[in-house]
């Protein structure tokens, strides 16, 4: 099965802080794989504008060489390849002064979606929306893309908020957080809300708790300034983790739409409860020559690269129902996991040699996204009644054939979807308010307690106390597999 490719109509996009990292790994890959499966071909303009040092040859010749590495199967095909960079320009620009700003304004053909990807440092943010609306370039299918970190607190991201909200209207605005492009993550939705299986054992009565682990097996090498300030619960816990919970405990929305989505995962970071201190654990990686304080240069920084929390959303759906938060640098693997527990059967008709045994639904962001449901059979063979735990598995590539065996990267996704209009997967404003409004408080305890992060070794699955969180509860983290 091949899924159906929409061709989108012709746009401009200009890549703010289009020679940097993001923009070379990640957004140009996704743009050139989105144009390779024909979902725009005519018309299309991007244009990559950053400081000086590049023209247009030079800015085609950096996007060729990431290209051969970030999207190398697709350059396999040079003709391919050379009739996308034919589609690339470049304005040498400054986002703080009104340098280059003519030139861009140039380029810019009228009538058409017009989209500014903000992929600089945040600084920029409300510097680079000034100058869009003072160079007159807002049109009625304008639309901008915020990368995060969107905001340090709740202050900052209010006065982001304010600050773009001065020149766009909310539905102009696209933050940006890829966990909600992942294929898995939207597969979460079509199985909650597509299926009449889950969504009545999908409560307090029927799950006994939930775990989320977003576990990275890198360091923050290259990011050591950034990351010192910011840590775990600001770079990860605030946004992704707190995305995914969103969408597990959500409501299910009155239909597939931005606002209706939206809406429901607000209502979800509101019925947050404030998390008691004893409820998270902080860690910071440790390595001979190679730990945390090593990397950052900071003999004394209390920054966690590790967080685990015990979160409750108050309703009626989940009153009872712990969630179990955890993400961490220089874990033992990369893996990023939604553990759905079930409760054990209230009987077991086996009696008690059968042990204990619950329906475990996983589902994988990363790597091999895909979808599992472990339950409870008979061991094969003669002999007593034995129970084992298999897993059904959901696995894309053998339900749906190779072709999806290769999802589409989460910014192949995004991208089209702001060239779209569609902002669905995109955070509200007041969504990222209310994320901010829980966190801050957790963080202020820490600062008002001078907490310091517990160690934990390079390599292993993060300090002991996170073991001991789950303990307490009787209950145990599941393993973080590669
Ligand atoms: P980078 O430092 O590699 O690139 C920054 C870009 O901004 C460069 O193209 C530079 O020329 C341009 N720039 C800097 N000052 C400018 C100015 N005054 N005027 C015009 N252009 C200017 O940064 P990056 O890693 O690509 O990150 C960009 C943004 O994306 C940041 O907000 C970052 O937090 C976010 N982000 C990055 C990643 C990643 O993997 N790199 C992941 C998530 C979010």
């Amino acid at each position: 099965m091949v899924s159906r490719v929409i061709p989108v109509d012709p746009f401009d996009l200009v890549i703010f802080g289009g020679t940097g990292d993001l923009a070379q790994r990640k957004i140009l890959p996704a743009l050139f794989r989105r144009f390779c499966a024909g979902q725009w071909v005519d018309g299309a303009q991007i244009i990559g504008a950053a400081r000086k040092g590049y023209d247009s040859d030079g800015f085609r010749d950096l996007v060729r060489e990431s290209l051969k590495t970030h999207a190398a199967k697709q350059c396999q095909e040079v003709s391919a390849l050379e009739s996308f960079l034919r589609r690339l320009d470049y304005v040498a620009l400054d986002g703080v002064s009104d340098e280059g700003w003519g030139h861009l304004a140039r380029r810019l053909k009228p009538g058409r979606v017009r989209a500014f990807y903000f992929s600089v440092g945040p600084r920029l943010f409300g510097p680079l929306a000034e100058r869009i609306e003072a160079h007159g370039l807002i049109t009625p299918l304008t639309r901008i893309v915020v990368e995060k970190p969107f905001g340090h607190d709740l202050d900052s991201a209010q006065a982001l908020n304010a600050t773009l909200a001065a020149h766009f209207s909310e539905n102009q605005i696209y933050r940006i957080d890829h966990y909600l492009g992942k294929e898995t993550v939207q597969n979460l939705m079509a199985v909650r809300f597509g299926n009449m299986l889950f969504e009545p054992l999908w409560n307090s009565q029927y799950v006994d708790h939930i775990q989320i682990t977003v576990a990275e097996s890198v360091g923050i090498d290259g990011r050591e300034e950034y990351y010192d300030r910011a840590g775990a619960m600001r770079d990860m816990m605030q946004n992704h983790l707190m995305q995914l919970l969103c969408l597990i405990a959500m409501e299910p929305p009155a239909k597939f739409d931005p606002d209706a989505v939206r809406d429901e995962k607000l209502k979800v970071i509101r019925a947050l409860d404030p998390v008691e201190p004893h409820h998270i654990v902080r860690g910071q990686f440790e390595g001979e020559g190679s730990g945390y304080r090593q990397v950052v240069g900071n003999e004394r920084s209390t920054t966690e690269s590790y967080v685990a929390l015990r979160a409750h959303v108050s309703n009626w759906r989940w009153a009872g129902t712990p969630f179990y938060l955890r993400t961490g640098k220089r874990l033992v693997a990369r893996s990023s996991v939604i553990n759905v527990m079930f409760k054990d059967a209230p009987h077991s008709i086996f009696g008690a040699d059968a042990g204990r045994h619950a329906n475990v639904l996983s589902i994988r962001l990363q790597p091999n996204e895909g979808i599992t449901l472990k339950v409870t059979i008979k061991e094969p063979g003669p002999g007593g009644m034995r129970l084992v735990d298999v897993p059904l598995d959901m696995s894309f590539a053998e339900a749906l054939g190779p072709e999806n065996q290769d999802p589409p990267d989460a910014y192949e996704r995004l991208v089209m979807d702001v060239i779209r209009g569609n902002q669905t997967l995109f955070m509200r404003g007041d969504e990222v308010e209310a994320a901010w409004a829980w966190t801050d408080p957790i963080i202020a305890g820490w600062q008002a307690r001078g907490d310091v992060p517990k160690p934990y070794d390079s390599g292993s699955t993060g300090p002991g106390d996170a073991e001991l969180l789950m303990k307490r509860d009787g209950r145990r983290w599941q393993g973080i597999n590669p």
